[in-house]
């Protein structure tokens, strides 16, 4: 891999970026695919995107999710013990005995996760893996008030390991998922920006947030993108190496292109997909999706009410029923 590039998935990944609180991992993304797009910017929640070919056709969506899982403080007790809840689907077992660093308004605080010496326990028969609400954290305070003058309840707590390579291209780091997916983007990106090659489509690279807690973020971009074509990029499990069943869960071996796969919830080639999508690119230079029929149509999707937005000049109900029938 190029020198420039391994910095920057180095930096990416270590920097913490808990679900939420993607803001400094977003920064570090946004600096580096800037160099290779026409225009950069992020939204409210802080997605962000950087947009290759402005104005080409179809428009083609790239999109990799920048949040990590993490837990956060949920309970001082009287001792200065901190407890702690999920953001996203951390798993207790391999928490305890971990450094963390809890991230709070004056700056990060050092933590451990508590763990009992087995010296200590009495237990027949293999122990039980912990619940999250078991897991406590020490950082050093004697008692509530002291905890309590650093860390305050729901600030995000992320582990301490950093990235490192290992022999033959093998590297681990913390948050793999989904920066990996942010880095491969970002450098789709800038392949694209230095192939000779005349590009047709406009390219819009983003790195969204709040996927582990129901990729809200995608879906937030999508909404406001509205692109032709999406491709996303996450992870998967590697299943080249012992104790794993192949037979359960597939051949999936790690630094190897998986092969693709057909999943049940396909759409066949010739659906209403992409009869929608030829008939958004026809209309798309000339209108736009009005709010009101989208909020109507989110709201039929997703089965839950919702505040239709107040008639604007581009809601003329002409418009909406002819342009954007569903
Ligand atoms: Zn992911």
């Amino acid at each position: 891999m190029r020198e420039p590039s391994l910095n920057f998935l180095r930096t990416l990944v270590n920097t913490p970026s808990p679900v939420g609180h993607e803001t400094r991992g977003q920064r570090v993304w946004l600096d580096y695919a800037k160099q290779f797009a026409d225009e950069t910017f992020s939204d409210a929640y802080g997605n962000c995107v950087a947009v290759l070919n402005k104005g080409g056709s179809p428009r083609l969506m790239l999109a990799g999710h920048a949040d990590e899982i993490a837990m956060a403080v949920n309970y001082i007790d009287d001792d200065g013990f901190i407890y702690v809840r999920k953001m996203g689907g951390v798993d207790a077992a391999i928490t305890k005995a971990q450094r963390v660093v809890i991230h709070t308004r004056t700056g990060p605080v050092k933590g451990v996760v508590g763990n009992v010496a087995p010296h200590l326990t009495k237990q027949d028969g293999d122990p039980k893996p912990p619940k999250i609400h078991d897991l406590f954290l020490d950082i050093g305070a004697g008692k509530r008030k002291d905890a309590e003058r650093l860390v305050r309840v729901g600030d995000p707590i992320t582990l301490v390991d950093e990235f490192e390579l290992l022999r033959n291209d093998l590297a681990v780091a913390r948050a793999f998922d989904n920066r990996i997916g942010t880095f491969a983007v970002a450098e789709a990106l800038r392949l694209l920006k230095e192939s000779k090659g005349k590009l047709h489509a406009e390219v819009c690279a983003v790195s969204n947030v709040q996927e582990e807690v129901g990729l809200l973020g995608a879906r937030q971009i999508a909404y406001s993108l509205k692109p032709d074509v999406a491709l996303v990029v996450d992870v998967t499990h590697a299943t080249d190496y012992p104790t794993v069943s192949k037979a359960q869960h597939g051949d999936v071996k790690s630094a190897k292109a998986r092969p693709s796969r057909t999943a049940a919830a396909t759409i066949p080639k010739s659906s209403r997909a992409s009869r929608r999508w030829r008939r958004r690119r026809k209309f798309r230079s000339s209108t736009r999706q009005c709010p009101r029929r989208a909020a109507r149509t989110r709201t039929r999707f997703s089965g839950r009410a919702a505040a239709l937005p107040a008639r604007s000049s581009v809601c003329r109900t002409v418009t909406c029923t002819r342009r954007w029938r569903w």
